[in-house]
Parts: structure tokens; C-alpha cells; sequence
């Protein structure tokens, strides 16, 4: 039995707060997030019931950092953002400097809105960039087009934002090497210091997905795909981004702080539609139904849960090992030792001699991180940590 060590007793750790905003202009073809299009009227009624939710779940906790995700956060108004912000000052312990996050549609932001969600406090944005070329937006559904994105950029400058990230897609059916290439490129030039890379990927249901069944759209190619990653790897490092993590590049200094927290298995909240939070060991996530969440805070009865489990210390060590594998740093065996007082290579020797001779592990004399070739493959290295 491992003996648990870590403080986790709610409102003596920082958290990190995540709020969830499901409203989307247009369902993007590829979309599988929890999103709805064409509910926008709702956007009023739903920032009463993040409000509402906010209360009931504030215990004193410090707050660490928050984001703003979706759907298309960038919907909601800047008085409706700062609203929200003053609602979660108000609960929660909560450092002035701390990353505030939005994540904004290059489509639905000029430069006085982005100017008035600066001035809320909002100190990081995350542009939904996707591709720089309009072929492939137009593919992907987005509603904006690359000049709109390049535009959406200057304007956050300008605004003030000096923390940006990008957030791009490849493996796209059509993308060619060098398309990708151009996308890169004119990502470094625009100088965000944060660049998230993501492929695409398609659970079953989508437009796209349905289009590539169909035969009227190229399947992705996994080994394009795997090129393209290897090519942002040597682009990126040759233009000082660090590769922090397996989807994520940043300027020194410049990594994204709140999603260092669940890379590290820390507590977060969330709130909102959909949202997952970790708190005392104790993993939930809101239903994602719109409307049962806006009946439920609204007439005060109790939240559904879409999902709520314990986490036990073996499957804890598990995810604190599996999340750390994303990270370039890996996981460190002291980590490991003052959180769970195991030591990581007695506990997992099999698996990481296994990783290690397939050239998927590297391990020196502080821990243990993926290899180039096991950021490729990090699934297959990954499912060897869970308990049985
Ligand atoms: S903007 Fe994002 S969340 Fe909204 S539909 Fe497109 S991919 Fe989905």
C-alpha cells in the first residue's frame, strides 16, 4: 500500500481555476469539444450560473491561475469577463499578477475588445489559429480567415497582451509538409511566445470525419503526421521555443502556467458545463448537458455530476508519472519520493527497463523522460504505468 504524503486538504493548497464557456458561432467540422452553436442568447443566463457555481464551490482557496476556455470564451463581452473575474476575486484568494487566460476565436475579436478584456485583468490570450492558410480553414469549418488571424495578433499587441499563445493543427487531410511549413513559419514571424501544436484528431462523429468516410476528403496520413511533428521540433527549437511538453513550445520562461498544474497532477477546479476538476483526490466533471446545468443553478437544486470518482494513491501515482511523461523535464524521482515516498525506479523497474530498451525512456541519475521517439509514441509508454 503506498502511503500518501501530499498535502491536499482543501484551502491549504493553490489551485488552479478553469472555467468552461460552451458557446461557439459555428461548429468547426472537426469539433469535438463540448461546444454549442446558435445558443448565444443563453450567454447572459450562463454567466449567472458560473456565478452561482463559482459560490458554491469557493472554500478559501488560493488560486494559482485561471482560464477561460471553450467553445469560444471570446463571446462573452468584456463586462461579462470582468464580472466573472471580480466574482472569483471576491471568493477566492487570489494574486493580482496571477495567469488569467482567455481563449479567443480570431473571428470574433478586434482590437477594443481586446483592449477592454486587458484592462478586466485577462493577462494571456490564446488565439484559436489553427492553420495560416485559408484552404485548410476553410476545411477545418473555422470561421476566420488567415488574414483575420494574423490581424486578430496585431490587434492583441497593440491591446497590450504580451503573453499570446497560438494554437495550430496538423495532420489535417491535404496538409502537405510544406504547408505546414508556411504555417510554422508565419507563426514564429507573428512572435507569440507560446505555441500549442495539436493533431487533428476525429472521435467518429464529425463533419470532417464523415467527409473523409464518405471518400470526399484525404484520410490523414499517421507517417505525414509524424513528419510534421519531427519538422515543428527542429523549426521551433532553431527559433528558441522551448519544447516543454509533448503539444507545447514556449520562450523562456513563457511556459503555460496553468497547465503546468495538471501536467504536475496538482488540484484544479472547474466550472461550467463539462468542466473537470481535482480536488482532494477526488476527480468530477459537470454534466454537459446546457440545459440541466443552467436548470440546476438556476432553481437551486443540486448539480449533476456527468462523471465523480476516487482516486486512489496507486492510480495518483500512476497519473502523477503518466502526466509528468509529457513534460520535456520528465519525472523526477525526489518529485516522486516527497509526494508518494516511493521510489520510482524500484516501483516501475520492469516498465522503465521495457521503455528503455525500446527507446522510448531515457533515464539518468534524477529520473526519468520520454525520448524523442516516445514523444511520438507516448500512448504506448504510457499505459504501462496503470495499476492492473
Ligand atoms: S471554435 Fe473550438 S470549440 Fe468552437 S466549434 Fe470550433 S473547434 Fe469546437
Amino acid at each position: 500500500m503506498l502511503k500518501e504524503t501530499e498535502r491536499q486538504t482543501a484551502g491549504s493548497q493553490d489551485i488552479a481555476l478553469y472555467v468552461h464557456v460552451p458557446f461557439c458561432r459555428h461548429k468547426c467540422n472537426y469539433c469535438s469539444f463540448v461546444s454549442y452553436s446558435h445558443r448565444e442568447s443563453d450567454i447572459p443566463a450562463y454567466v449567472s450560473a458560473l456565478q452561482e457555481e463559482l459560490a458554491l464551490s469557493a472554500a478559501g482557496q488560493r488560486v494559482s491561475s485561471l482560464y477561460f476556455g471553450g467553445g469560444t470564451p471570446s463571446l462573452l463581452s468584456p463586462q461579462q469577463v470582468g464580472d466573472i473575474l471580480s466574482t472569483i476575486r471576491s471568493l477566492f484568494k487570489i494574486d493580482e499578477a496571477a495567469e488569467t487566460t482567455l481563449e479567443a476565436n480570431p473571428g470574433t475579436v478586434d482590437r477594443p475588445y481586446l483592449a477592454a478584456i486587458s484592462a478586466s485583468g485577462v493577462n494571456r490570450l490564446s488565439l484559436g489559429v489553427q492553420s495560416l492558410h485559408d484552404d485548410e480553414l476553410k476545411l477545418l469549418g473555422r470561421i476566420h480567415t488567415s488574414v483575420e488571424a494574423k490581424n486578430a495578433m496585431r490587434c492583441a499587441r497593440r491591446a497590450g497582451f504580451s503573453n499570446l499563445n497560438l494554437d495550430l493543427i496538423y495532420g489535417l487531410p491535404g496538409q502537405t509538409l510544406s504547408s505546414w511549413q508556411n504555417t510554422l513559419n508565419e507563426a514564429i514571424e507573428l512572435g507569440a511566445e507560446h505555441l500549442s501544436l495539436y493533431a487533428l484528431k476525429l472521435e467518429g462523429d464529425e463533419p470532417l470525419y464523415e467527409a473523409i468516410e464518405r471518400g470526399e476528403v484525404p484520410p490523414p496520413d499517421p507517417d505525414l503526421s509524424a513528419d510534421q511533428y519531427e519538422l515543428a521540433e527542429e523549426l521551433l527549437a532553431a527559433h528558441s521555443y522551448q519544447h516543454y511538453e509533448i503539444s507545447n513550445w514556449a520562450r523562456e520562461g513563457r511556459e503555460c502556467r496553468h497547465n503546468l498544474v495538471y501536467w504536475h497532477n496538482m488540484p484544479y477546479l472547474g466550472i461550467g458545463v463539462a468542466a473537470h476538476s481535482y480536488l482532494d483526490g477526488h476527480r468530477f466533471a459537470n454534466t454537459r448537458d446546457l440545459d440541466r446545468y443552467l436548470k440546476a443553478l438556476s432553481h437551486d437544486v443540486p448539480l449533476i455530476r456527468e462523471m465523480s470518482e476516487e482516486i486512489g494513491p496507486k492510480m495518483k501515482l500512476a497519473e502523477t508519472v503518466i502526466l509528468g511523461l509529457r513534460l520535456n523535464s520528465g519525472v523526477r524521482l525526489d518529485d516522486i519520493r516527497a509526494r508518494f515516498s516511493v521510489d520510482l525506479r524500484d516501483r516501475y523497474h520492469q516498465e522503465i527497463d521495457e521503455l528503455t530498451c525500446l527507446g522510448l525512456l531515457e533515464n539518468d541519475a534524477g529520473g526519468i523522460r520520454l525520448t524523442s521517439r516516445g514523444r511520438l509514441l507516448a500512448n504506448e509508454a504510457f499505459w504501462r504505468f496503470l495499476p492492473e
